[in-house]
């Protein structure tokens, strides 16, 4: 994949009252979860009750930024014509480090993507704004400076 990620004409997230902390921590390269304050269990996606214990004392945390692939998709057929320039690429859920999965880009590495990957927080320009996308922890390692 050498198409600019940063110049495709991606739709924009919808943002929310809710989701607004996640979208601002993302822009700035972080990614904000949820954290249960009554049974300590981390949340997402946003939401305004906790999914373990009904609990509405939900707080903001930032997330580690290690996950583990557990399934992905190379797409070839985009669901929004923004995205063609791009294919093929893939789309991973990624189990976070907290517990939670999410889905994201994956970016391209060394070699293609398999399930169990580890993989750690890769925050890209995409459409004009920064999105957490995620890399293996090998590809990281192999890209470090000299
Ligand atoms: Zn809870």
């Amino acid at each position: 994949m050498s198409v600019d990620l940063n110049a495709l004409k991606t739709p924009a997230p919808t943002i929310t009252a809710l989701t607004q902390p996640f979208w601002d921590a993302a822009a700035q390269g972080r990614l904000k979860i949820q954290h249960c304050e009554d049974c300590d269990k981390a949340v997402f996606y946003p939401r305004s009750i906790c999914p373990h214990c009904w609990s509405t004392r939900l707080a903001w945390r930032d997330a580690s930024g290690r996950g583990r692939l557990k399934s992905f998709s190379q797409v070839h057929k985009p669901g929004h014509p923004g995205w063609l320039p791009a294919a093929p690429y893939v789309v991973g859920l990624v189990e976070l480090a907290e517990g939670p999965t999410m889905l994201s880009f994956i970016l391209p590495g060394a070699r293609p993507p398999h399930v169990g990957d580890a993989l750690m927080l890769a925050p890209t320009a995409i459409g004009g704004r920064v999105l957490p996308a995620f890399k293996s922890v090998e590809t990281a390692t192999e890209e470090k400076p000299q």
